[in-house]
């Protein structure tokens, strides 16, 4: 298995917190008001990091494995 792993740019992050609704295991948001990881993912929460960057309204998640950026919008 390759690693997953989240980048989250905070210049387009809104503190929206739909990342936090959607995987609250996952994210939280900091005393800025933006989003920040709760721990690292494990390999099998691929889906789940996919879910939160598709709910992020700026965009603002994005998702590797390995080298690779997933898309989490597919079709
Ligand atoms: S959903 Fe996007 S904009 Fe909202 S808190 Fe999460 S990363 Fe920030």
């Amino acid at each position: 298995m390759t690693a997953l792993r989240i980048e989250i740019d905070h210049g387009l992050c809104g503190g929206a917190s739909e990342c936090v609704r959607a995987q609250p295991e996952l994210f939280e948001l900091n005393q800025e008001g933006r989003a920040s990881l709760r721990r690292v993912p494990g390999d099998h929460e691929r889906d789940a990091c996919l879910a939160a960057a598709w709910a992020c309204p700026t965009s603002a998640i994005r998702v590797f494995e390995g080298d690779e950026e997933l898309d989490p919008y597919p079709g």
